[in-house]
């Protein structure tokens, strides 16, 4: 393989935009910068973020500072991201508010430290356009309120995450979560998912401690 092959695989997600929420000023710095560095290749991710590839790392770190963003993903293990739908206020089906919800997740969780990567996606209804049973953290609403689910995962190893909680209110999300990354963060080895603890505990075992 040629080593211009190798540097067309070079791939970095800009920090931010949060929850996939853009502007048209924010897009027309991308654009500006895409072009001014001919960056190649401009994907929407999975994660409702944006990834730059085809440039070397000296690039990237020059278009982050143009944003305005930190130099580098050096994320701390912890939240890696949090998704959410349009929701109630812009969804025709939306039961709940997943952008208000999803910015209180954020202002709760979002720098302290987990044993490992932990995703969290919240749908404004009950078709979970953010996959909300196979993220570490997953919430979903209905019109009597908030479902929590716990340990789901996706990838190569997937699971359905476990119900811990239904007809919540917002600030009851956030006290269960709470205690779930709690049960997480005491429970969990170095860098396990949610996903494999669940596999080798059980959610009786989960029930019970957010019961104590
Ligand atoms: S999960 Fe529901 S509210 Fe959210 S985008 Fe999908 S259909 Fe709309």
């Amino acid at each position: 393989m040629k080593k211009s092959d190798l540097d067309l695989k070079t791939y970095n997600v800009l920090p931010g935009p949060k929850m996939g929420l853009v502007t048209p000023e924010y897009l027309e710095e991308i654009a500006a910068a895409a072009r001014k560095y001919n960056v190649p290749l401009l994907k929407i991710t999975g994660a409702q973020r944006l990834a730059i590839a085809g440039h070397s790392p000296e690039v990237a770190a020059k278009i982050w500072q143009e944003l305005g963003q930190p130099t580098g993903p050096k994320k701390p293990v912890g939240i890696h991201y949090i998704q959410a739908c349009p929701g109630l206020k812009w969804c025709k089906y939306g039961r709940q508010d997943s952008l208000a919800l999803g910015r209180m997740i954020e202002e709760s969780f979002v720098d302290i430290p987990l044993p490992a990567k932990t995703k969290v996606g919240i749908s404004g209804c009950q078709f979970n356009c953010c996959e909300s049973y196979i993220r570490d953290l997953g919430v979903f609403g209905t019109t009597k309120g908030w479902t929590v689910v716990f340990g789901g995962n996706g990838g190569g190893s997937p699971r359905i995450g476990d119900v811990v909680g239904e007809k919540l209110t917002d600030q009851e999300v956030l006290k269960l979560m709470g205690r779930c990354l709690d049960y997480f963060s005491e429970k969990a080895r170095r860098l396990e998912r949610t996903g494999r603890l669940m596999r080798r505990s059980s959610l009786a075992d989960l029930e019970k401690y957010l019961k104590s």
